[in-house]
């Protein structure tokens, strides 16, 4: 199959990131994969050399002719695919791409070449771009028959009928359009004989399937579009600068970010930056005047002594009446009615751009592959897919039905039906934003609990520090303050509560621990059984309701601890819940941990640097060992975003067989790159993927067996995994959490607390974990989570994620250049 991708609508991260997995998957099945610049644009436009003698308008005589000449290349076509890796490595276009040398120019490229085909190495090092390389445009001329005409010649001009389009709604409703008309449009060519009768009948049907690369994420039927989230880092990081400036100056700002008629960006960038209000498009204010309620509630943090506000408005943002609500306008009321010296700030287009997050390589690299898969399973009657991302899984749905949901909020918010809009919406987004709610405004006394239902809650930090963990603190001592409960943070862990050490925070004094990355509490990893009768002790003492550990492996080990001891220990009998918080991501049964994302990024960051470091001596290979302890995850998922040749992990292990077969895989590589255009290399290993091929010993290896052709380099990341500022979406998915365990708690405390003091009996179910589970949260007894626990390795016995680990090794071409046979070689080399 030949296939074609192109990219279209407004540029997001992640998008060349599809591109490549596409290209190299496409390969890897035997596909010959093509390239269409500048979007619609370069499809209408197609290749001035295009088609040769099919495509020029074509009399009766000339057609016999071609159709026999492609007779001819059809027998060609239905022979078996050209399946070398070693023969699709370089077709140039793409190098060229990147060097620029072919820009976009007054319309038109230098070459005059729009559809291109490219080779296995023309997209490596794409994944740390932003934007799209191969370039986007808007097209009027696709928006009409005509201009899809000349599309479909284009692509047939070139042999080609699958095609993969990665853009927003727009580009997806045109793509859609495109694949309906298909037949019809090549009719037309047919009978006005632009292409020949053996043309029409090999590309009789239009194989498509659509990405959503959009930075709105705001897509119906997916949970994450592509760029959406580097676009949310990028707003957190201008929110996190403007904190500070505006606590300095005691300022309010008020910033407008992107999103069109979606309030997503908007709504995490509050929650995740700690923002005092927003205003989305979904949601209008519902008070009114809704000048009033905002200054009233920014007026209550301002009492309290807060000297920072900010307000966050959506592009798309509106009043009930549909009248926009503009940043200025914000502005204007802060400053007169409040005395507030308010700035506006305006992120714009720097929200779009910028190197790629680690999730917007992972996500659009598993979507590449599907989106692969799809086009080779499809036929005239299954529809066109949209490749999306639900509850942690790829999943394929028809596009149409993805665009009209996504129109219908549109229209519902139109139809000033905002119940509506927000139903379509989904359930997480309506509890992202009850959550915000919960957690930036001050109520009065009078909106809290009755004071026989406030609880006091105990919370502790335990193991390393990871990035949410702060922030899911902040949380719910705010929501326990909200409600009327008593919030009190333990320091440094059980041996801080054994010491006392446990105050009441406030309010405000947690204000700005949405960004901290770290443990503000302070966190060890000394087990409650150090003293389990003290630890009861100091449980009764501080008259603890509750009590929330955040943590990895050991909190959920002392959850455990704590829940047996309920046999001897009468304090235990509350309601006590595990939150996860490990960079590891090694706590059972749970998809993520908070603190994965950081520390996904924060490796990306650092071999990013080192892969640069690596290309620039040309012929190097990076050995990165990464932290993790032994749980391969940050290394698997970290190998996929960064494109790395190789990943050793502790469930993988090393052995001489592995090495050797390896050794070989790079040596064949490093042959057959261009000479002097050699790429850095990286190899990341887990820190207990074995305890005698160490990274030094792997090193060494590479070095003496690269011989010539390359050189080795090690770099241990250690304690910089642990990532500095925490990403949004862990700050993001830490108040989601906690507020989550805030309801756990509150329920079962209130079942308990029907009950006299002495005759509680909190059963097994109250002392739980709580996990992501193909994306919905689930609560797990601590007991039921040992059953999947394999607690002498410190991990869960199976793992979602096991299959990367192959996909690394296809993606960079593993198992292909090792079988390759010498006569795949050029002649000139031995191997
Ligand atoms: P996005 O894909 O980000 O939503 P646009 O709405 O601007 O961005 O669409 C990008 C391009 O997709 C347009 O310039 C046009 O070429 C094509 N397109 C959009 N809507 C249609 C449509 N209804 N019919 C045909 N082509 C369309």
């Amino acid at each position: 199959m030949k296939i074609a991708i192109l990219t279209s609508g407004g540029d997001s991260a992640g998008m060349n990131a599809a591109v490549r997995a596409i290209v190299k998957c496409g390969i890897l099945k035997g596909c010959e994969m093509w390239i269409v610049r500048e979007g619609y644009e370069g499809l209408v436009r197609g290749n001035d050399d295009g088609g040769e003698k099919a495509g020029q308008k074509v009399n009766d005589e000339a057609e016999k002719l071609v159709e026999a000449e492609l007779r001819e290349k059809r027998n060609e076509i239905t022979q078996e695919p050209d399946k070398n890796l070693l023969h699709n490595l370089r077709f140039g276009d793409g190098e060229l791409l990147r060097d620029g040398t072919s820009e976009y120019v007054g319309g038109r490229t230098l070459k005059g070449r729009y559809i291109v085909r490219v080779g296995w190495d023309d997209v490596r090092g794409w994944f740390s771009e932003g934007g799209t390389l191969i370039g986007t445009a808007r097209c009027a001329a696709f928006r009409t028959r005509e201009g899809r005409a000349a599309a479909a010649l284009n692509l047939i001009k070139e042999g080609i009928d699958a095609l993969v389009v990665c853009g927003g709604d727009g580009s997806l409703t045109g793509a859609d359009l495109f694949r309906s008309e298909w037949p019809s449009l090549i009719q037309d060519l047919h009978s006005q004989k632009l292409i020949t009768s053996a043309q029409l009948e090999a590309h009789a049907h239009l194989k498509l399937v659509g990405l959503v690369g959009s930075i709105d994420n705001d897509m119906s039927m997916t949970d994450m579009t592509i760029g959406a989230p580097t676009a949310l880092q990028r707003i957190c990081e201008a929110i996190d600068n403007i904190n500070s400036t505006a606590y300095s100056h005691s300022r309010a700002f008020v910033l407008e970010v992107m999103g069109r008629d979606c309030g997503w960006l908007a709504l995490m960038a509050g929650i995740a930056g700690g923002a005092d209000f927003t205003f989305i498009p979904e949601k209008p204010p519902t008070t009114m005047p809704w000048e009033d309620a905002m200054c009233a509630e920014i007026h209550r943090h301002r009492a309290v002594g807060k000297r920072k506000t900010i307000v966050i408005v959506a592009e798309g943002a509106r009043d009930r009446e549909l009248n926009p609500i503009r940043a200025e306008y914000i502005k204007d009321i802060l400053t007169d009615r409040l005395g507030l010296d308010t700035r506006v700030t305006t992120l714009g287009h720097t929200q779009r751009g910028g190197r790629p997050c680690a999730l917007d390589r992972i996500l659009p690299t598993l979507q590449g592959v599907e989106a692969v898969d799809a086009l080779l399973s499809a036929t005239p009657e299954t529809p066109t897919y949209m490749i999306g991302v639900q509850e942690n899984k790829i999943t394929r749905v028809p596009l149409m039905d993805a665009v009209k949901a996504t129109r219908a909020v549109g229209q519902a918010m139109n139809d000033k039906e905002f119940e509506k809009a927000l139903d379509l919406r989904g359930p997480e987004f309506m509890e992202m934003l009850l959550g915000f709610r919960a957690v930036s405004s001050l109520k009065d006394e009078s909106e809290k609990l009755p004071a026989n239902k406030r609880l006091r809650l105990g919370i502790i930090h335990m193991g390393a520090p990871a990035g949410g963990m702060n922030a899911a603190t902040r949380s719910a001592v705010r929501y326990c303050i909200k409600q009327g409960h008593i919030p009190l943070a333990v320091h440094n862990g059980f041996r801080g509560l054994l010491d006392d050490n446990v105050d009441q925070p406030s309010w405000l004094g947690v204000d700005a621990w949405m960004s901290r990355g770290g443990s503000e509490l302070g966190t060890n990893r000394t087990l409650p059984s150090v003293d389990l009768g003290g630890v009861a002790a100091k449980f009764q003492q501080f008259q603890f309701d509750a009590v929330m550990i955040i943590g990895g492996f050991e909190a959920f080990n002392s959850l455990l601890i704590l829940d047996e001891a309920r046999k001897y220990y009468p304090a235990f009998h509350i309601p006590m819940v595990h939150l996860p918080a490990t960079i590891s991501n090694n706590v059972p049964m749970t998809e993520y941990s908070l603190g994965s994302d950081t520390s996904l990024n924060a490796l990306v960051d650092a071999c990013d640097a080192i892969k640069q470091s690596a290309s620039a001596s040309r012929d190097r290979v990076f050995v990165v060992e990464t932290q993790g302890g032994k749980c391969g995850y940050i290394a698997t998922m970290g190998a996929l975003a960064l494109g790395a040749s190789l990943v050793y992990t502790p469930e993988g292990g090393i052995s001489l067989d592995t090495l050797r077969r390896d050794v070989k895989f790079l040596r064949t590589r490093y042959m057959l790159d261009t000479p002097g255009k050699s790429e850095g290399r990286l190899v990341i290993r887990s820190e207990a993927a074995s305890s005698v091929y160490t990274t030094s010993v792997l090193t060494k290896m590479f070095v003496e067996e690269g011989g010539s052709l390359f050189d080795a380099r090690s770099a241990s990341l250690g304690h910089t995994l642990q990532g500095g500022v925490p990403s949004p979406i862990d700050r993001s998915r830490a108040s989601r959490l906690a507020l989550r365990c805030m309801s756990f708690i509150e329920e079962h405390h209130e079942k308990l607390s029907q009950k006299p003091h002495k005759a509680r009996q909190a059963g097994p179910e109250t002392a739980a974990v709580i996990t992501i589970q193909e994306g919905d949260v689930k609560w797990v007894p601590v007991q039921e989570m040992v059953k999947h626990a394999d607690m002498a390795n410190r991990r869960g016995r199976t793992n979602w994620w096991a299959f990367v680990t192959d996909l690394v090794e296809q993606l960079a071409g593993k198992p292909q250049f090792l079988g390759a046979k010498q006569s795949d070689f050029p002649k000139n080399l031995k191997v």
